[in-house]
C-alpha cells in the first residue's frame, strides 16, 4: 500500500518552543518520522511511503537518516502546504508531530498554520490543521489512520477521528512548557501505534476506513458537507483588509472572512492566501 506521512514539529516529543536549537529540532523531528516508517514497515513490507516535510520552511528532515527508498516533499511555499504530495493513489494518511489549534488551553505551541490566524471554522466548527488537511484528503478517499502529538492535540482531533490511533508524546502546562517523554520513548510509542494503525488498514481496507471516517454528525459536517464554508478570523483588521482582496471571499466582519466552495482545493488555496495576507500586518 501507499502511505502519506505529514511531519510537523510542535507535537514532537522533547521540543517545547520555537526557539529550540535548529539541529536539535531536525534530529528529533527526523527521529519521529523514522519511527513511523518503521511502524508501517513492521506490518506492511511492501509499503511505498511519501513524507511531506511540513514545518516552517519545510526543510527539516535529515535526509541521510531516512530509509533511502522513501520520497520526501520538501521546501516552501507550496500550494497544498502540509498535504502536498498526497493524491488519490495514497491509501492512508499519518500526521506526526502535530499540535492543537490556536487558542487551545495548555497546548504545545498552539496555532493554526501561522500566528497571524486567530481561528478557522469549517462549516461553523472550530478546527485545526489536522481537520483542514483531512477535508482535502477525505475528498480523495484517504483515511487518517494515525496522529501523534501533545495531549491537547490528541484530545481535540480524536473527536473528529474516533477510529484513528492517537499517541501522546507530551503534556503541556503552557504554550512553551511541557512535561515530555524522552525521544526514544516517544519513538517507541509511535512505532507501536503506527503498527497497530497499519494492521487495521490492512485487515479492514482503505475504503471501509475512509467511509467510516465520514460517519457521525460532526465528521460529516466538517469533512463531507459540500459546498463547504470556511471562516477565517484574524487577530487584526489590517490583515483582514488585505485578505479580503482574495477573489470570491466575503468580508463577514472586521476581522472575519468567509469562502464557500464545493472544491476542497479551492478552500485550501483560500486559506493559504489568508496566510500570505498575514505578512502585511503593518502600516504600509
Ligand atoms: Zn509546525
Amino acid at each position: 500500500m501507499r502511505y502519506f506521512i505529514s511531519q510537523d514539529m510542535e507535537g514532537v516529543g522533547g521540543l517545547v518552543s520555537w526557539s529550540e536549537g535548529i539541529q536539535e529540532q531536525r534530529e528529533l523531528i527526523t527521529g519521529e518520522t523514522c519511527a513511523a516508517i518503521e511502524g508501517i514497515r513492521s506490518v506492511d513490507k511492501e509499503a511505498a511511503i511519501v513524507v511531506a516535510d511540513s514545518h516552517g520552511h519545510m526543510q527539516n528532515l535529515l535526509l541521510d537518516k531516512l530509509p533511502q527508498d522513501v520520497q520526501v516533499v520538501r521546501g516552501a511555499p507550496r500550494p497544498l502546504c502540509m498535504v502536498e504530495g498526497a493524491d488519490a493513489t495514497c491509501d492512508a494518511a499519518l500526521f506526526i508531530g502535530y499540535h492543537a489549534p490556536a487558542g487551545t488551553l495548555h497546548a504545545s505551541m498552539d496555532h493554526t498554520f501561522t500566528t497571524t490566524i486567530y481561528e478557522v471554522l469549517a462549516n461553523g466548527h472550530a478546527v485545526g490543521e489536522t481537520e483542514l488537511n483531512m477535508i482535502l484528503l477525505a475528498h480523495l478517499g484517504i483515511p487518517l489512520i494515525f496522529g501523534g502529538g501533545d495531549e491537547q492535540y490528541c484530545k481535540f482531533s480524536q473527536e473528529f477521528f474516533p477510529h484513528a490511533v492517537f499517541v501522546t508524546t507530551k503534556w503541556a502546562t503552557g504554550r512553551y512548557s511541557q512535561r515530555t517523554l524522552m525521544p526514544e520513548a516517544s519513538r517507541a510509542l509511535i512505532r507501536d501505534g503506527v503498527a497497530n494503525a497499519t494492521r487495521q488498514l490492512m485487515t479492514r481496507g482503505r475504503t471501509t476506513l475512509a467511509d467510516e471516517q465520514l460517519q457521525g454528525t460532526l465528521q460529516h459536517e466538517v469533512l463531507a458537507t459540500s459546498p463547504s464554508t470556511w471562516t477565517v478570523r484574524f487577530p487584526t483588521t489590517s490583515i483582514c483588509d488585505v485578505a479580503a482582496w482574495i477573489p470570491g471571499s466575503l468580508r463577514s466582519g472586521g476581522r472575519e472572512l468567509t469562502y464557500t466552495s464545493d472544491e476542497p482545493v479551492e478552500l485550501y488555496r483560500f486559506l493559504m492566501s489568508c496566510i500570505v495576507a498575514g505578512r502585511y500586518d503593518k502600516d504600509l
